[in-house]
């Protein structure tokens, strides 16, 4: 695979990166995977006005032909899956059961999904509305519909934890309301979404629909939202977002914003606890905990607790780590050495505060890689830094609670307000606390998706709604068009 060369794409063409190549490092092995493209501030340019020049005839297209091309899309991505696994699993460090799963084929439904969605008509028809003689205009029955139309060239930035399926819950949605895009993938993985490129290629999109810029710094973001886009759909970090925004806000760009989560899982005394322990281990067996939706704060009742702990310790212990490509490997390393020693850092403030560390805390021994052991901190505290700021790692920590009113409030006790859970005997209370969490998405008893389902945080996680059909809202402009009948 080093063999492989790797070039920005732009305007239909693949382009020699002005600013030469960076590293790719795979976060087990730690070994270099490839060079990737180190796009200069004038190509990002260049992208945005292959873009911009792809626009009119793009978004004037039928529907149809552009479902069409979406759904060849997914066929020429489907055709090379085979040889992408392992380009993403090398550079995101995957175990192959999520680089052969998630990683690929939720790209490629994406972009069918969005292809069936972009045959229906999404305006709004208004009833017909009679208005009086003023002195702008004579009355009469006036008739209106609220069209949706695409916002124009979008940027869409996305994180190291799903790069092609991040990308294509962007992409997919954008492109099928008629939207041209420019992508830019996180730095430590972005060579998946190059190859993806080919299929682009193949399936004969218009040059300048669709590009992508890459680079190892903040530099091709920071340049591509400054640039003359119309909407800026990020996901990512909290601090990076806010950046974004106050950017994006001085051009009046629209903001889809998917920021960090904290995910609450107030376990009650009367809840399934083996469903929990299942639900909440996700944390630790599902992409090493980089998964921003995780249930990685445990809100359990005082009732419940020991049970709870024992059994996540238990789940904690059971998991293999190591080595992703190993068929019995749950937990493979985070993506990189400065989000390990981030980890490590957060996790010895818990140490500090006073916090139990029930399972893992130490390194595991394994000779290279990223890898952070499944770990589980008890005694936590609401206020303490472990309790309130994000890991992305695989790392659990327990508060407890005495009646409802308090579990609601720990709940809510973050900045953050992106995905919670309940889990409860009692649907009606399930439901009763759900409607009280300030949170963008909540699970009664799963951690189970719909993915219909609007998708977005309350608070600082975020702003905006994707998945289904509000995904596709979300890259439009509503146009009034009003005539007399
Ligand atoms: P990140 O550090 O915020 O980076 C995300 C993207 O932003 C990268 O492509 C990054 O590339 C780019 N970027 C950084 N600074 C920028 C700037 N000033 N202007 C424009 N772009 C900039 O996030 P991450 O570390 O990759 O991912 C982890 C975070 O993503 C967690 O906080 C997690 O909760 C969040 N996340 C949220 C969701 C959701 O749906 N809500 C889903 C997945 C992940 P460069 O560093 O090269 O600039
Ligand atoms: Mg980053």
């Amino acid at each position: 695979m080093a063999a492989e060369t790797f070039q920005l794409f732009i305007d239909g063409d693949w382009v020699e990166p002005s600013k030469g190549g960076y590293a790719i490092v795979n976060p087990a092995t730690e070994a270099v995977v490839a060079e990737a493209p180190e796009a200069g501030v004038d190509q990002v340019n260049d992208a945005v006005a292959a873009a911009r020049a792809a626009f009119p005839a793009w978004s004037r297209r039928p529907a149809a032909e552009r479902a069409e091309m979406l759904d060849r899309l997914a066929d020429a991505f489907e055709r090379r899956i085979p040889d992408v696994v392992p380009v993403v699993q090398a550079e995101t460090g995957a175990t192959m059961r999520v680089a052969s799963t998630l990683q690929v084929l939720q790209c490629a439904v994406r972009f069918r999904t969005y292809a069936k969605l972009a045959m229906q008509n999404h305006d709004i028809p208004l009833p017909p509305s009679p208005m009086p003689n003023t002195a702008l205009a004579s009355g009469g029955l006036i008739g209106a519909l609220a069209a949706r139309q695409p916002v124009g060239v979008v940027a869409c930035i996305t994180p190291y934890n799903f790069p092609l399926t991040n990308m294509a819950g962007k992409v997919a949605p954008a492109l099928a309301m008629g939207n041209t895009v420019v992508v830019k993938p996180a730095p430590q993985d972005p060579l998946a979404v190059l190859r993806f490129a080919e299929a682009v290629q193949e399936a004969g999109l218009p040059p300048g629909v669709f590009n992508i810029v890459t680079g190892s710094g903040a530099e091709a973001g920071q340049a591509l939202v400054e640039a003359d886009i119309d909407m800026v759909s990020f996901t990512g970090s909290t601090p990076v977002g806010q950046r974004i925004a106050e950017t994006a806000g001085r051009g009046m760009k629209r903001l889809l914003l998917e920021l960090g989560g904290k995910g609450a899982a107030v376990v009650f005394d009367d809840g399934d606890v083996a469903g929990a322990v299942a639900g909440i281990g996700s944390t630790w067996s599902f992409h090493s905990g980089q998964i921003c939706t995780a249930p990685t704060r445990v809100i359990a009742h005082r009732a419940v607790h020991d049970e709870l702990v024992e059994k996540l310790a238990g789940y904690a212990s059971y998991l293999k780590v190591g080595d992703p490509l190993a068929d019995d490997t749950v937990v493979g390393p985070v993506i990189s050495e400065v989000q390990r020693d981030r980890i490590e850092a957060l996790l010895e403030t818990g140490r500090q505060d006073g916090a139990e560390f029930v399972a893992g805390g130490n390194r595991p021994e394994i000779g290279t890689g990223y890898y952070v052991a499944p770990t589980l901190l008890t005694g936590v505290k609401n206020e303490w830094r472990v309790a309130q700021e994000e890991f992305f790692g695989p790392v659990v920590v327990v508060e407890t609670f005495d009646d409802e009113d308090e579990a609601v409030a720990l709940a809510n006790g973050t900045p953050f307000g992106l995905y919670d859970y309940v889990w409860s005997g009692d649907t009606v209370r399930g439901y009763r606390v759900a409607r009280q969490l300030r949170s963008g998405n909540v699970g009664i008893n799963t951690v189970q998706r719909n993915h219909e389902a609007p998708f977005g945080g309350f608070k600082q996680s975020g702003v905006g709604r994707d998945g289904g059909v509000f995904g596709l809202h979300a890259y439009s402009e509503l146009q009034s068009i009003v005539w007399p009948s």
